[in-house]
């Protein structure tokens, strides 16, 4: 048996990549009832000229559910500084979503050519957050050459919002000329139904990225309120303890969230973000 990652999957058939400049055209085994994903990894058993049949799936890393992508790298949620204006409720969904999947995504700011002083003012108020923010233009150039520069030997995936930029970004991160992306098979080029599918791109060995179309965020009135707060890793790592175990940290007294809000070590907006999140689960309970 020998290791792939499934780069594709279409009519039934999975297309897994083992390291070879074609990728191996699979069926399942029929006893694997487990559901696969692209970029899962998995044990394939080679049947002649890149044919071959999946006995066993690896044990994920991590995984999105809409779309399903699994063992994602690096996620990089991008944003336009402007045109669309970002809303900040929508990009903390979104890194909610990210993180319910186990994946520390990075933001990114597209448009910056548009508006600086925005720009300035997201990168801020999410690097306080903790998360990696980059600014960069599709149009101009700027900033594109760092996220390139994070691409190799990983699987590196790319959401957003439609609007944001992020086919003309991806197509300027994508045609530098030393990522070869002349070398990809014809079969790994982005297909014309991507709307629903993710697909893998690879552009060299070990290096894969992944354009994420209609990224959905999760449905959050499922989760319990303590689940939502791990959600926000600011908010979870702020210390101190509560004075009731039970505290929604709402308007209970002796709060050590909001105390920390008050002292201004959560970001005020991020706890709003918390508020809006824990009523609606409240509203659906009732
Ligand atoms: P997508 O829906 O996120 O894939 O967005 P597109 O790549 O189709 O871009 C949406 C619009 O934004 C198009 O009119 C682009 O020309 C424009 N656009 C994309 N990137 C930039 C940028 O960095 N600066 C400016 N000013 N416009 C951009
Ligand atoms: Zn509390």
């Amino acid at each position: 048996m020998i290791k792939g990652r499934v780069i594709k999957n279409y009519n039934g058939y999975y297309y897994v990549d083992i390291g070879e400049h074609d990728l191996v055209e699979c069926r399942r085994r029929g006893k694997l009832k487990q559901k696969i994903l692209v970029g899962d990894e998995l044990m394939i058993t080679l049947l002649g000229s890149y044919k071959g049949i999946i006995e066993q799936l690896l044990l994920r890393r991590n995984s999105i559910r809409r779309p399903a992508v699994a063992n994602i790298d690096e996620m990089f949620v991008i944003m336009a500084a402007k045109s669309p204006d970002p809303n900040r409720f929508l990009i903390d969904k979104i890194l909610m979503t990210c993180e319910y999947g186990g994946i520390h995504p990075k933001l990114c700011f597209n448009k910056c050519d548009l508006d600086r002083a925005a720009a300035e003012a997201y990168h801020d108020f999410y690097t306080r957050c903790g998360y990696e923010v980059y600014l960069v233009s599709a149009k101009t150039g700027e900033g594109i050459a760092a996220i390139q520069a994070l691409l190799t030997h990983r699987m590196t995936a790319f959401s957003g919002p439609s609007g944001v930029g992020k086919s003309s970004l991806l197509s300027r991160i994508l045609n530098r000329d030393d990522l070869s992306i002349g070398s990809i098979s014809n079969k790994i080029q982005r297909g014309r139904h991507t709307t629903r599918h993710s697909e893998i791109m690879k552009l060299d060995r070990d290096t894969y990225v992944v354009d994420t179309p209609g990224f959905s965020s999760l449905d959050f009135e499922h989760l319990q309120p303590r689940d939502v707060l791990s959600l926000l890793p600011d908010m979870a790592s702020c210390g101190g303890i509560c004075r009731f175990s039970s505290c929604l940290h709402l308007s209970e007294p002796g709060c050590a969230v909001k105390t920390a809000v008050a002292e201004g070590k959560i970001q005020k907006e991020r706890y709003e973000t918390y508020c809006k999140i824990i009523s609606s689960i409240a509203e659906r309970k009732r």
